[in-house]
């Protein structure tokens, strides 16, 4: 059977082409989903009876599930979804300001076992499909009743392994690109796609460490894509694009907070006028002996006294373990 959430429009019009309804009637079905959040076919008025019966009968409305909702001191949200299969993901609600920013996860899980994160930790199920991925953002939506100005594909999973450009469809939801970040682990094909893809959504690269031997230790997906290749990549995208990349650097207490690290760094994206993201490593259970460095305010000195654009990343939600890195699909609270 079908379901509403992975068809475009294409599909929608195809599907009514073969019912015997009119063209328009799939954008009035997809104008009910993307900007009223309805998801009742029942209650889609402008359709006759009849169709709704039949879309009734023949597409189904499937949307995540919500197990669980959690509310943080600062306002920050996390969810925790159910999807078909059983699987578990979390998203992630940010307000500041008035703006809400959306945390979504693009994998069940990840398979690419950075020795810091919690999802990571616990493995890889499956990549999310396009209805999954645009399901938890409708649903954060219509719970809290409007728009979500951004979405970052900050949440569980690695994005660039999967297909991510759906919520940018002018027909679907259409989010402009400048208000989606994909935050990725240096997967280099995809960030080449991204390059050549002709719209300028926003990227964010995962470094954590400016050397091979330090980041293909914290990060395996290094030794597959080490950083000669990875930052000519990000030098691509930034010519196509003419977008300016943001780099994150989660600092791990001797491991790698050294200032010498934050000079290594600035000359490795040297000409990249990268805009550096400075995290404070969050803790996660699975790795009691990560700790949070001491060494912040010395890192981000060097930084300054090499002119390279940073700022240290307030933290948002880490009473509810709402915080980059620590989203693991089983809701843990933080004790
Ligand atoms: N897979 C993608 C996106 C999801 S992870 C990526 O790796 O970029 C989102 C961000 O959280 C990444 O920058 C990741 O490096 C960071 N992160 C993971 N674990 C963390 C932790 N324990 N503390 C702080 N940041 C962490
Ligand atoms: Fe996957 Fe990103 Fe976590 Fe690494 S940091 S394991 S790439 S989700």
């Amino acid at each position: 059977m079908n379901e509403a959430l992975e068809l475009s429009l294409n599909d929608w019009q195809i599907l009514f082409a073969g019912w015997n309804e009119q063209k328009f009637r799939a954008a009035q079905v997809c104008q009910w989903i993307y900007a009223k959040k309805v998801f009742s076919y029942y209650d889609m008025s402008n359709l006759s009876k009849g169709l709704r019966e039949k879309l009734n009968n023949n597409v189904m409305m499937y949307l995540p599930i919500l197990i669980r909702q959690q509310t943080s001191k600062d306002g920050t949200k996390k969810y925790l979804w159910q999807l078909q299969d059983g699987s578990r993901v979390e998203s992630v609600l940010l307000t500041h300001g008035g703006h809400k920013t959306a945390c979504i996860s693009s994998q069940a899980g990840c398979p690419l076992g950075c020795v810091f994160c919690e999802t990571g930790a616990n493995g890889f199920t499956r990549n999310l499909t396009r209805g999954e991925i645009l399901g938890q953002f409708l649903m954060m939506e219509k719970m809290n009743g409007g728009d979500i100005n951004n979405i970052v594909f900050m949440g569980m999973g690695e994005p660039l392994l999967n297909e991510i450009r759906t919520l940018n469809d002018k027909d679907m939801r259409n989010l402009g690109a400048r208000h989606i970040t994909i935050s990725t682990s240096g997967i280099v094909p995809g960030i080449e796609d991204l390059a050549d893809f002709g719209i300028p959504i926003r990227l964010s690269l995962s470094l954590h460490a400016p050397n091979d031997a330090l980041r293909s230790k914290l990060m395996p997906v290094n030794r597959q894509y080490p950083l000669q290749k990875l930052v000519a990549a990000l030098r691509r995208y930034r010519e196509r694009t003419g977008e300016r990349i943001t780099v994150e650097y989660a600092l791990i207490d001797r491991v790698n907070d050294a200032p010498e690290l934050a000079y290594e760094t600035a000359a490795l994206l040297d000409g990249l006028e990268p805009y550096i993201n400075i995290i404070p490593f969050n803790p996660i259970p699975s790795k009691p002996e990560l700790k949070r460095s001491s060494r912040v305010r010395e890192f981000c000195a060097a930084l300054s006294e090499l002119n390279i654009e940073h700022e240290v990343r307030k933290e948002r939600g880490t009473d509810i373990m709402a915080a980059c890195g620590q989203l693991a699909g089983s809701m843990r609270t933080s004790s």
